[in-house]
């Protein structure tokens, strides 16, 4: 059958995991925690299902959890949103991020992507018939450079995509990066769509700046949430999308034709769990001591690297130890080290290879103890 999307292949987070599964190695490739979430999060859910909460929620979400996410907004970032009208609980961020390029992407339209960029902004893009435009983030940090994503936009342009913080970078958005992002948008046509499922995962102190939190950016963006990654139940994939009215409206239409609902059980569970804001509050504090951990380890390897500034991936550089491709080298250290990575050049449509690997520290402490111990040994 012609391929919608015929240059692509499988993800490269299964092909590494299933490598790391067929070699016994470590799995630090694929981004999901080794650990389970709360028990009372698991009794919710049982709760819930015994109670008989098993057919078809409404299509937009059950009012109580799109009352819980518009009251955490409120209490972590100082928003208000109307649950009923800017809130849809959806089956993941990929979900989340799909319907909001479809909503808004025609067919020729131009839709800026910053590398390296997560895997599933550009396939979607490309169903849509959209062009993506693809602005490098700028090394060694990751930063914007605006003077780059100025020049790539035109007369075509009609969205652009942000993920902060960011995967796999761990670049974290300044005030300066929205109010540049802002001045380039307002006298044109363009919306965002913000990619924020590490909002509650940021280190040394630096907060999370939801682009809604700038009044102009407020008026244009989806922002994407999962529920998998602050609550580490990324095999549950429920999430949100919070967009103003209009927005909310388009993005419905297309969310009622992709999964129409997400799982009622899961969402009267959440709901309650939103309850208690440490719940969340709390998860920063949590990853920083995991992503300090691995980069106490890190220094004693010959790896180069600056601390990730939020979500749980740390990256580090190898130029300066081997020419291999970043690609033959994680292979060759799932296969013969015991610790699987995930190559950067898999975030680049060109396949850049600036000689980096991604690790996941969303791991016990002892298991990413035994792959510093592995990595220890290389040279
Ligand atoms: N965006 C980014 C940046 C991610 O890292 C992930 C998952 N790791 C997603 C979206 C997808 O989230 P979900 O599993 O809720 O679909
Ligand atoms: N987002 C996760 C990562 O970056 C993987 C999600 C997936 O496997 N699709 O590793």
């Amino acid at each position: 059958l012609p391929s919608k999307l015929p240059q692509v292949g499988t993800t490269i987070f299964t092909v590494m995991s299933k490598m790391a599964s067929d070699h016994g190695a470590i799995n630090l490739s694929q981004g999901f925690p080794s650990f389970n979430c709360y028990p009372y999060l698991m009794d919710l859910v049982a709760q819930y299902m015994r109670d008989g909460y098993n057919q078809y929620a409404p299509m937009s979400g059950v009012p109580i959890l799109k009352q819980r996410i518009a009251e955490k907004t409120l209490i972590s970032f100082g928003l208000s949103i109307d649950p009923e009208k800017e809130v849809t609980v959806v089956s993941g961020a990929t979900e989340a991020i799909f319907s909001a390029v479809t909503a808004v992407v025609s067919l020729g339209d131009e839709v800026i992507l910053l590398e390296p960029s997560y895997d599933s902004y550009a396939p979607a893009v490309e169903l849509s018939g959209g062009i993506p435009v693809y602005v490098p983030l700028s090394l060694p940090d990751f930063s914007v450079d605006w003077d780059r994503v100025s020049a790539a936009i035109t007369e075509k342009t009609r969205l652009i995509m942000v993920n902060t913080p960011h995967n796999p970078c761990g670049y974290v958005w300044t005030k300066e990066d929205l109010d540049n992002l802002a001045s380039l948008i307002q006298d044109r046509d363009i919306y965002v769509v913000s990619d924020e499922v590490y909002e509650y995962i940021t280190f040394d102190g630096r907060p999370h700046l939801p682009l809604m939190s700038h009044p102009l950016l407020r008026e244009r963006t989806f922002t994407c949430g999962s529920f998998g990654k602050t609550f580490h139940v990324t095999g549950w994939k429920i999430g949100y999308c919070i967009a103003p009215p209009a927005l909310t409206e388009a993005f419905r239409k297309i969310h009622q034709f992709v999964t129409f609902s997400t799982a009622t059980p899961l969402q009267y569970a959440l709901a309650e769990f939103l309850m208690e804001p440490s719940r969340y509050e709390s998860l920063s504090d949590f990853y920083q001591t995991k992503r300090d951990l691995f980069c106490e380890g890190l220094k004693k390897t010959a790896f180069e690297f600056t601390p990730a500034q939020g979500s749980f991936f740390q990256l580090v550089s190898y130029g300066h130890l081997s020419q291999a491709s970043d690609y033959a080298l994680s292979v060759k250290m799932c296969k013969e080290v015991g610790v699987a990575c995930i190559p950067v050049s898999v975030f680049y449509h060109d396949k850049q290879d600036h000689k980096l690997l991604r690790f996941c520290f969303a791991k016990d402490d002892g298991l990413l103890e035994k792959a510093l111990g592995l990595l220890q040994g290389l040279d």
